[in-house]
């Protein structure tokens, strides 16, 4: 839905640290670390990878400094699991949640805007194929660093992403709602249409 085209936004506007699980299961891969391999085959077939090894991921990248100043969480919690291990993570950190932002999107364009996708290797940033696409083909605007097609962004593995956020993510909803945290932002628009509507409903809140 742009969540990580959003969350690298926002985080740059407000001076905050940009924590995106995905792109730390992409770096650990990389650097062939054993939670980069086993993520990997979930991954690839468009499946959540075990809460445990996210949480404890997400643990350890808290407590580096730079997120000392506030985060955005990009892609986590992704399940009832996650959600409560982070609240007690965080309560123990005495670093509570603010705001928890769903981007809403329906199947078809979530499809549309996945299929184009493009990602630069080296400093992860998303572009489109046509519907943000970089000044020069197959470089990053941002580095200069070289864009590829995550392979979990091909149309077989995006069914499945599709039933596991169903399945699993969605019920967060809920979770959030009744807790007063929960921010819907209308994703169908441009990514500048949906960066002032994200600003618009921080404000309000
Ligand atoms: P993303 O870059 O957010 O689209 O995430 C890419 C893939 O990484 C997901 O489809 C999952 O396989 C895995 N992943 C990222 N975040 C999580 C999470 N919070 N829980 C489980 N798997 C995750």
């Amino acid at each position: 839905a742009g969540k990580g085209t959003q969350a690298g936004r926002c985080a740059n506007r407000r001076g905050l640290t940009h924590v995106s699980t995905g792109d730390l299961f992409r770096e650990n891969l990389e650097q062939q670390t054993p939670v980069g391999l086993m993520a990997k085959g979930f991954m690839d077939r468009g499946m959540l990878v075990p809460d445990e090894v996210v949480c404890q991921m997400v643990r350890g990248r808290l407590e580096d400094e730079d997120t000392e100043g506030g985060f955005i969480l990009d892609g986590f919690p992704r399940t009832e699991a996650q959600a409560e291990t982070l609240t007690g993570d965080l309560g123990r950190m005495q670093r509570p949640l603010t705001d928890v932002i769903s981007f809403d999107l329906d199947d078809d364009r979530i499809r549309e805007r996945i299929c184009g996708r493009l990602t630069c290797r080296e400093c992860k940033s998303p572009f489109h194929r046509t519907l943000n696409p970089p000044s020069e083909d197959g470089v990053c605007d941002g580095c200069g660093g070289e864009l590829y097609t995550r392979d979990d962004d091909r149309e077989e593995a995006v069914g499945a992403r599709l039933g596991e956020y169903r399945d699993k993510t969605a019920p967060l909803l809920r979770y959030y709602g009744e807790r007063g945290l929960l921010r819907m932002v209308d994703a169908s628009g441009s990514v500048d249409d949906v960066s002032r509507a994200l600003e618009r409903v921080l404000e309000d809140r």
